[in-house]
């Protein structure tokens, strides 16, 4: 009789679940997702792959650090408001907020009176502080939303004239002319790519109009022969004019000039004013309406504003980004060069085991928004084949390559990851022997 292979050996699931080592993860993961590592490890000791004994071992190395998938990225690519990294990192304030609504919270209720109350009044308040020109608020789910949520309330079934030099795609293949299509509104397209007069859009205006859109071309520049028509002119044609701001600039910015802003917007004559929460707005993924009151109440009522609601997550991150003090993306963006060539003069220094060297860097706002605008600054020079082990590290760090070198651009780290940049380097190195 052939002697057992002891790794043939299967112990019980449940046996290697007693593992306190996996007792203790089973709280922290949930029960089930130990389970899945154990019956894993115990797959791969029946195919012969791993001792019986390494069950538990194997099944405690497979474990994942926590219950989301999502991890904590060190951002050091110089792209402020970064898309594939989660746009906007939230203030200290905000994610205290968000943490606080995690659970039970007043968000619908009067704790003076025990009444209901309106659902992020907090936030809405805030909001109108911030933007005194907004006879009203409306939060919602994300930019897009808003655009589709205010098109849609005032012209299913109507007009709204756009210039064909704003039917602009966002990104990830989403055309913003499709989306306001797909809930009933027309577009009635005037001009051409380069050019539009307010006699073009004068010419288009009618009984079938709802209302002429304005939307900023976030993510390209045309430049040349070119003309475009402003809020102010546009609001002169008699019926309303909904902007599409983008980026969420509540006023206006020296750094970006060419940005628009919601209050500018307004005081040039837009009855709405849409936006998103989580670009220069540095908040949670949202969406903003601002406007006439008596439009704004129309676009609540809409059928559609009930599926493209807020959560209270949403409404904790955004009302402590506003009130809070200055986000990471304001911060980051409006870095002093010097102090970030110092900070990676430092971080270089304590590298000298990869050659790493300071080289200058310009970093972006980047989440479409702004394009050609350069944040002058500096990076950390290593080599690129460590681009992809410090990519896989623990936190994963995020450069760039260029020129042959992975540059680690500190300008969207903050000063205390620093360590922890030096330390994924040198890890990093150590894994490519
Ligand atoms: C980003 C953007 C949107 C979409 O906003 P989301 O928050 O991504 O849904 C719409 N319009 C403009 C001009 C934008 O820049």
């Amino acid at each position: 009789m052939d002697a057992v292979d002891p790794r043939r050996q299967v112990p019980r699931t449940d046996a290697v679940l007693a593992d306190p080592r996996l007792q203790v993860a089973a709280d922290r993961l949930g029960r089930d997702r130990v389970k899945r590592a154990v019956t894993d490890a115990l797959g791969r000791v029946r195919a012969g792959e791993l001792d019986a004994a390494a069950a538990a071992d194997e099944a405690v190395r497979a474990l994942p650090v926590a219950a989301t998938s999502l991890r904590r990225v060190v951002n050091a690519t110089g792209v402020v408001v970064h898309t594939n990294l989660g746009r906007a990192p939230l203030s200290p304030a905000a994610r205290a907020a968000l943490a606080e609504a995690a659970g039970y919270v007043d968000v619908e209720f009067d704790l003076a009176d025990g009444s209901r109350a309106r659902r992020g009044r907090g936030v809405l308040d805030a909001l109108r502080r911030r933007v005194p020109a907004a006879e009203d608020v409306l939060v919602v789910n994300n930019g897009a939303a808003a655009l589709v949520l205010a098109t849609t309330a005032l012209a299913a079934g109507r007009e709204i004239v756009i210039s064909r030099g704003e039917m602009v795609e966002i990104g990830d293949g989403f055309r913003l002319p499709d989306l306001i299509e797909s809930t009933g509104a027309r577009l009635r397209e005037v001009g051409t790519t380069n050019r539009v007069t307010l006699d073009d859009y004068a010419a288009a205006v009618g009984p079938a109009t709802a209302a002429v859109l304005k939307i900023h071309p976030s993510n390209f520049r045309v430049e040349g022969f070119r003309s475009e028509v402003g809020v102010a002119e546009l609001s002169g044609l008699g019926v309303p004019v909904i902007a599409d701001v983008g980026s969420g600039l509540l006023a206006p910015d020296a750094q970006l000039p060419d940005e628009p802003d919601v209050t500018t917007a307004l005081r040039a004559g837009a009855s709405l004013v849409t936006c998103s929460g989580d670009k220069l707005l540095g908040g949670p993924q949202a969406g903003v309406l601002f406007g006439r009151a008596d439009l704004v109440a129309e676009v609540r009522r809409f059928p559609l504003a009930r599926a493209v609601r807020v959560d209270k997550l949403t409404l904790a991150a955004l009302e402590a980004t506003l009130d809070g003090p200055e986000p990471p993306v304001s911060r980051y963006r409006c870095l002093d060069a010097d102090a970030l060539r110092a900070r990676c003069d430092r971080v270089a220094a304590r590298l000298p085991a990869v050659g790493a060297t300071v080289v200058p860097s310009d970093g972006a706002v980047g989440g479409g928004g702004a394009p050609g605008v350069a944040l002058p600054g500096w990076a950390v020079a290593v080599p690129a084949a460590l681009a992809a082990p410090l990519r896989r590290g623990t936190p994963p760090v995020v450069g760039r390559l260029r020129d042959g070198r992975c540059l680690l651009d500190l300008r969207c780290v903050e000063p205390d990851e620093d360590d922890d940049v030096v330390a994924a380097v040198l890890a990093a190195d150590g894994s490519t022997g």
